[in-house]
C-alpha cells in the first residue's frame, strides 16, 4: 500500500485511513422516530429471524394484486375540473391539518408494512430487503414533507421586526407567504412504485396542491393501494385522483390539458424533454416541471482505495435491485495498479449473489421488470460480448460456481432473470447510454484522476470532454484514502450525489437530498429542504401602515 502511495507521490500525512465499513446507515444508532426509520438504504431487518420474516411471508401468501382499470385519455378534462375545484378548499386548509393527514398515512403505512412489501415483491419483483427499504422510504417522505411544509409555509414578515421596531425604511409591512399552485400531475416510475409515487404525491399535497397521479403502467396495483391508504387517512378523493394508463396517451393528455399547474416526473431524459416541450407549447401560464431522470453513473477508484470496501460498494451499487435504480453504478473506473485485484474480487463476489425468484428470502438479484427491459439489456449484452471482454464469464471458467449452478426456480411468466454481468471496456466514452439492469462496465485508468472526472462529467453528452454541454450528472462514487483528493474530485464533478468510500445508492430522505444535474434532471432534489418550494407560489403583501 505504501508502495502504491510512493508511486503517486502522496504525502503520508494526507492519508485518510478509514476503517472498513459495511452499510454505514444501517449500522448507525439513529433515533427511530425522526423521519420514520431513516434507513432507506438498508432494511435493517434480519430475515433469518422467524419473528421478522413470518409476517412478510404470511402477507405474501394472502396478497392479491388489484385490477386497476385503465383511464380513457380522452376524458382528462373531467378529473382536471374536479382537481381545480377541490384545490380551493384543500389549499385553504391550515398546513398543520394537511401535515396531520400525511402523518396519519405514514402511521398506516408503517402498520401495513408487510402487506405493502408483499405487493412490491409481487408486482415489481422487488427482493424483500428492497421492498422493506422502499416502504420505509415512503414513510420517510410522508413525514419529512409534512414537517417541511409546516416549517416553510409559515408567513414571514420581511425585512423583519426587532422587538417592536420595524426594520424597514418606509414604515411599510411586508409579508411573504407560500401557497399551492393548483392541480399537479405526478408521473412516477415502476422502479420505486411506492416510494417515488408517495414522495411526489406527498410533496404536492403538503403544499396545498391537488394531484392527478399517473403511475407507471407496470405497477398500477401498488399505486392504487397507496391512494386508498391516503384517502383513508383523510385526503379527499377529489384532491388525489389516480389515472392509470400508458404514458403516451394518459400521461400525454394530462400534460397537455389546460389547468395543470405543475408536473413532477421521474423517468427517462427523453420523456422529460417531451413533457417539457409539451408544456412550453401550451397556451396560458408557464408550467413548472420537476424532472428526475437517468444517469450513466461512475465510480472512480484510485490505487489507495480499500479493495474490500470497493467490492462491497460495487455489489450494492451495480447489482442490488437488479441494477434498476437511476442511482445505480454503470461504469467502474479503477486505477490500473489495483485493477486486476479489484476485478477478481468483484467477480468472486458477483458469482456468490443469488439470482432468482424475488419472493425467495435468499434472493439477491430478482428479474428485471418486463420483457421489453429484458430484451433491451440482452441486445446490449450481445453487442458487448462481440466487442469486449466479459470478465464475469472469464472468471467463472476458472471457478465454475454460482450462477450456472443455482437450482432452477419456479418463476411466474412475467419473470425475466438476468444475472450480474461485468465487462471490461477500453474507454470511458465507450458507454453511450444508460443500461437499466445488472450490467457493470469496467475501465482501467492511469495518470491524472481529474482528467477521469472530466470524462465522467461528459458521459452521455454529444460534446467532447471539457466542452460546454454537460452529460449526465446523477451519482458518483469515489474510493480513495487520500482525503484531499476525495474533496478535489467531488468538487470537480458535475454530479448531484457524490458518495465517498461507500456505495452510491439509497439516498436517505431528509439526509441525502437526491437528484442530478445536466441530463439527469432539473432539480430541486427529492427529500431535500428546497423540494417543496417548487410546488409553491410565493406572494408578497405590502401594507403602507
Ligand atoms: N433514490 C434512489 C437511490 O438513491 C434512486 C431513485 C431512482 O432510481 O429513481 O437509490
Amino acid at each position: 500500500f505504501v508502495h502504491q502511495l510512493a508511486d503517486e507521490s502522496v504525502p503520508i500525512s494526507e492519508l485518510l485511513v478509514s476503517p472498513l465499513r459495511q452499510e454505514p446507515r444501517g449500522a448507525l444508532p439513529l433515533p427511530p422516530d425522526v423521519f420514520g426509520f431513516q434507513r432507506a438504504n438498508s432494511s435493517g431487518l434480519d430475515l433469518s429471524v422467524p419473528a421478522m420474516r413470518e409476517p412478510l411471508l404470511a402477507a405474501y401468501a394472502g396478497v392479491q394484486l388489484p385490477v386497476v382499470p385503465e383511464f380513457d385519455a380522452k376524458l382528462v378534462s373531467g378529473p382536471i375540473a374536479i382537481s381545480a375545484s377541490c384545490y380551493k378548499t384543500w389549499s385553504a386548509a391550515p398546513v398543520a391539518q394537511r401535515a396531520d393527514v400525511l402523518r396519519k398515512a405514514a402511521d398506516a403505512l408503517q402498520a401495513q408494512l408487510p402487506r405493502f412489501c408483499a405487493l412490491l415483491v409481487k408486482e415489481a419483483f422487488k427482493t424483500w430487503n428492497d421492498a422493506i427499504s422502499e416502504v420505509r422510504e415512503a414513510i420517510d417522505f410522508l413525514r419529512y414533507y409534512a414537517a417541511q411544509a409546516e416549517r416553510l409555509m409559515q408567513p414571514q414578515m420581511l425585512p423583519g421586526l426587532e422587538g417592536d421596531t420595524l426594520l424597514g425604511i418606509t414604515g411599510e409591512t411586508n409579508e411573504l407567504t407560500l401557497t399551492g399552485r393548483g392541480p399537479w400531475v405526478c408521473i412516477s416510475p415502476w422502479n420505486f412504485p411506492l416510494a417515488i409515487f408517495t414522495g411526489q404525491v406527498a410533496a404536492a399535497l403538503a403544499t396545498g396542491n391537488t394531484v392527478l397521479a399517473k403511475p407507471a403502467e407496470q405497477t398500477p396495483g401498488v399505486a392504487l393501494e397507496a391512494v386508498k391508504l391516503l384517502h383513508a387517512a383523510g385526503v379527499p378523493e377529489g384532491v388525489l385522483q389516480l389515472l392509470h394508463g400508458p404514458g403516451e396517451t394518459v400521461g400525454a393528455a394530462l400534460v397537455a390539458a389546460p389547468g395543470v399547474a405543475g408536473v413532477v416526473f421521474t423517468g427517462s431524459t427523453q420523456v422529460a424533454k417531451i413533457i417539457n416541450r409539451a408544456l412550453a407549447a401550451k397556451d396560458g401560464p408557464i408550467v413548472p416541471l420537476i424532472a428526475e431522470t437517468g444517469g450513466i453513473n461512475a465510480m472512480l477508484v484510485d490505487s489507495t482505495a480499500l479493495p474490500e470496501q470497493v467490492c462491497d460498494a460495487v455489489m450494492q451499487s451495480a447489482f442490488r435491485s437488479a441494477g434498476q435504480r437511476c442511482s445505480a453504478l454503470r461504469l467502474l473506473c479503477v486505477h490500473e495498479d489495483i485493477a486486476d485485484h479489484v476485478i477478481e474480487m468483484i467477480c468472486g463476489a458477483a458469482c456468490e449473489l443469488v439470482v432468482g425468484d424475488p419472493a425467495d428470502l435468499a434472493t439477491d438479484v430478482g428479474p428485471v421488470i418486463d420483457l421489453e427491459a429484458y430484451s433491451g439489456i440482452q441486445r446490449h449484452l450481445t453487442r458487448l460480448r462481440s466487442e469486449t471482454r466479459d470478465v464475469l464469464v472469464d472468471y467463472m471458467k476458472n471457478r465454475p460456481l454460482a450462477l450456472t449452478e443455482q437450482a432452477p426456480v419456479a418463476m411466474n411468466s412475467m419473470a425475466n432473470l438476468i444475472g450480474p454481468q461485468a465487462f471490461e471496456v477500453k474507454h470511458i466514452s465507450d458507454l453511450k447510454e444508460e443500461i437499466f439492469g445488472p450490467v457493470l462496465h469496467i475501465v482501467r485508468w492511469g495518470g491524472d484522476p481529474l482528467k477521469v472526472i472530466e470524462q465522467i462529467n461528459a458521459l452521455g453528452s454529444s460534446a467532447l470532454p471539457g466542452g460546454a454541454t454537460p452529460g449526465y450528472g446523477l451519482t458518483l462514487g469515489i474510493q480513495t484514502r487520500i482525503d484531499s483528493r476525495a474533496q478535489q474530485l467531488a468538487h470537480a464533478a458535475h454530479i448531484g450525489n457524490v458518495y465517498i468510500n461507500r456505495n452510491q445508492i439509497g439516498a436517505v430522505v431528509g439526509v441525502q437530498p437526491f437528484g442530478g444535474e445536466g441530463l439527469s434532471g432539473t432539480g430541486p432534489k427529492a427529500g431535500g429542504p428546497h423540494y417543496l418550494l417548487r410546488f409553491c407560489a410565493e406572494k408578497t403583501v405590502t401594507i403602507n401602515t
